[in-house]
């Protein structure tokens, strides 16, 4: 039975309860080596924390079989990759100015050592990106040392790719995270050299004239079959910014390029397609 009381009761609770709370950030400057290092914990866990007590690692499981017909463009998609020379010289350009160009093997562009990050020559808002990459059959280093690259919307924001195959690193910089601000739900990495696949649903973050974000950024990924992140909302971005601090927003256009990254590890790409969708 409700009354009057009861009433009241229920619209505060609703009033106080905001349909995505805002999470409780944290910063200190620690002073180390003589230099000043920023930290920062987010809802009371350290960006880039390693101990499985305050941030556990996700479950690892086993993806699906690949699936071919994942790959093929639905209508409408634009094709910024087909395993042609043509189609990489086409879509893509180096960041660098005067960099040395990214490998195509087997019809598949490859990153190259201090050959810095490539990007499309369009820009894209928010989109749908499907594409297909494998970390380095021959295993070498560890933690974020192996297989690292990463798929960045807008230009900057990174959906991480890593070996994260028996290859333990901090969560939210483990293959499938959005780098330094959210884990993936499950660890669904094929192992090293064999071909896996990012479907990614992104939303792009809208600011006002003043430069404030008006409204943030979110993700949907599916990596090898697996939803890892539902409709993920950003709050902030992804860029390094010491070991245990990432970037704020910083304001943008409305668009910006897919960016690939090279962080030394040749890691492959394949397969790659994208599709505009409704703000
Ligand atoms: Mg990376």
């Amino acid at each position: 039975m409700t009354n009057r009381h009861g009433l009241l009761l229920a619209s505060a609770a609703l009033l106080l309860t905001p349909a995505f709370a805002e999470p409780v950030v944290k910063k200190e400057i620690r002073v180390e080596n003589g230099k000043n290092v920023e930290y920062m914990w987010i809802d009371g866990i350290k960006v880039h924390e390693t101990d499985p007590e305050k941030q556990p690692q996700p479950e690892v499981v086993t993806p699906p079989a690949y699936d071919p017909a994942a790959a093929k463009p639905p209508e409408g998609a634009t094709v910024l990759f087909d395993g042609t020379q043509a189609s990489m010289e086409k879509n893509w350009e180096s960041v660098k100015k005067d960099a040395k160009p990214w490998n195509l093997v087997d019809g598949a562009m490859e990153s190259v050592k201090r050959a810095g990050y490539i990007r499309t020559k369009d820009e894209f808002g928010s989109c749908r990106l499907y594409l297909e990459f494998a970390t380095p059959s021959t295993v070498k280093g560890e933690g974020q040392g192996r297989g690292n690259s990463g798929v960045f919307l807008m230009g900057r924001y990174e959906v991480q790719i890593l070996d994260s195959y028996e290859n333990t690193t901090y969560p939210d910089g483990q293959c499938g995270a959005i780098y330094g601000r959210a884990v993936p739900k499950v660890n669904a990495s094929r192992p090293p050299g064999e071909w896996q696949s990012y479907d990614i649903t992104f939303h792009r973050p809208i600011f006002d004239d003043e430069g404030n974000v008006t409204r943030r950024a979110r993700f949907t990924v599916i990596h090898n079959g697996v939803k890892i992140h539902d409709d993920v909302e950003l709050w902030g971005g992804t860029g390094w910014r010491g070991p245990h601090s990432i970037s704020e927003y910083e304001a943008h256009g409305d668009t910006g390029p897919i960016s690939l990254q090279d962080h030394g590890n040749p890691v492959r790409f394949r397969n790659i397609w994208i599709q505009p969708i409704e703000d």
